[in-house]
């Protein structure tokens, strides 16, 4: 008898506790500041050195650039696309770019689709994938800066 009220009271216990429970996808969580979430990318701050390429341990990034038009010596990119059916998230691509052309941001909720083909990204889709995406229609605004970090 003693065993089951004190199992009661366990559980009347966690009447009186701050639910954790959000109303997914009406409420989102507001990821934390260094959360590794889905890829940014800045064309024109891109020097095609391919480094990012280089140190992806999954080979999922793939570019090509060309020579500037006003200056030879430079290149401009081209293409940019990530093959997100290989991406572990691990950051080394972003912390390894000289220039933070390739920032990763808060972002984990916007790779579900029904074929495995839709995961692969280009330029145009990395570009776009602005931080702020998916709260515009609703939930809180989180303060953020350009790299997805909360300020
Ligand atoms: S996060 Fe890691 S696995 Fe994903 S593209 Fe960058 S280096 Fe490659
Ligand atoms: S994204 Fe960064 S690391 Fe990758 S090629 Fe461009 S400048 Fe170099």
């Amino acid at each position: 008898m003693f065993r089951l009220l004190k199992g009661f009271g366990v559980t009347l216990n966690y009447f009186r506790k701050k639910k954790i429970t959000i109303q997914y996808p009406d409420e989102k969580v507001v990821m934390p500041e260094r959360f590794r979430g889905i890829h940014r990318f800045f064309p024109d701050k891109c020097i095609v050195c391919n480094m990012c390429v280089n140190i992806c341990p999954t080979d999922v990034i793939t570019l090509t650039g060309k020579k500037h038009p006003e200056n030879p010596k430079k290149k401009i990119i081209d293409t940019y696309n990530i093959d997100f059916q290989g991406c572990i998230l691990c950051d080394l691509c972003t912390e390894v770019c000289p220039t933070d052309a390739i920032v990763m941001t808060a972002r984990y909720d916007n790779l579900s689709s029904y074929t495995r083909s839709e995961h692969f990204k280009d330029i145009e889709w990395l570009s776009n994938n602005h931080v702020y995406g998916n709260y515009e229609e609703s939930g809180p605004v989180p303060e953020m800066g350009e790299r997805g970090e909360r300020k």
